[in-house]
């Protein structure tokens, strides 16, 4: 009970200082969604919204999860897994959760699909430093299990918080458990994919999870075109 009532204080104050730094500012929700194709999107600026001065660093956000009870998943991780790469990444991915090798090694994607992910962004020209990766929840959910609505909910503000401090110019989301979360939707990600949404101002290009990618590889073709267009929307040459 005492744990619980700790766990309530923490999230309290977690919220409440959320609020204080505008966090609750940012409603990312799926209603904002537009129809805007991969084709026809132009290039953008991150938005005010997202990139404005009075957010905490990385390393603040990352300090609070490690000591972070405010779901059931800390019961059962080795290491919080916070997130991994270039602070100021133009581009960022967000998977689902941590599994088993990310659970030990406290690094997002680490695993045989982080290694498939490796390999996607090789294939971009890109290589993990030069991105921002995080999962939507920080722990790892037992037995790789699909991380609950209850734990989606008492993580999001870490994510957004990570969303703030990072300003990507583009979110892409990988597998519908991440996308669903971040989206706020029921979605197939079949349907998400093929266009850009919108969250708050940033653009969200979703597709598969490389952990789907290895049991469907017939599937990478399609990843392949969504990276395409999204390294069209950011500029970059491809290959
Ligand atoms: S999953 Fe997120 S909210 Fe739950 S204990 Fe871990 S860091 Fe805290």
């Amino acid at each position: 009970m005492t744990d619980r009532r700790e766990a309530r204080r923490q999230s309290i104050g977690h919220l409440q200082r959320l609020q204080a730094e505008g966090v609750g500012a940012m409603p990312m929700t799926q209603q904002a969604a537009t129809n805007e194709t991969f084709e026809s999107a132009p290039i953008e600026a991150a938005p005010e919204s997202v990139a404005q001065s009075g957010a905490r660093t990385l390393a603040d956000i990352d300090r609070d999860s490690q000591a972070c009870t405010l779901c059931s998943l800390c019961e059962e991780r080795t290491r919080v897994v916070f997130g991994v790469g270039d602070p100021n990444a133009r581009l960022m991915f967000i998977g689902e959760g941590p599994g088993r090798d990310e659970d030990l090694q406290g690094e997002p994607f680490v695993g045989a699909a982080g290694q498939l992910l490796n390999k996607i962004l090789d294939a971009m020209g890109l290589r993990r430093a030069d991105v921002y990766i995080a999962n939507t929840v920080k722990c790892r959910p037992p037995r790789n299990r699909n991380p609950e609505p209850a734990e989606l909910a008492a993580c999001r503000p870490y994510l957004l918080e990570q969303v703030r401090a990072v300003a990507p110019e583009l979110v892409v989301v990988l597998g519908r458990v991440a996308m669903q979360a971040v989206l706020e939707t029921d979605a197939p990600l079949g349907r998400m994919r093929g266009r850009f949404h919108d969250w708050d101002g940033t653009p969200v290009a979703c597709t598969y999870h490389p952990a789907y990618l290895l049991r469907k590889p017939e599937d990478k073709g399609k990843t392949w075109a969504d990276m395409r267009a999204v390294m069209e929307r950011l500029g970059l040459e491809i290959p």
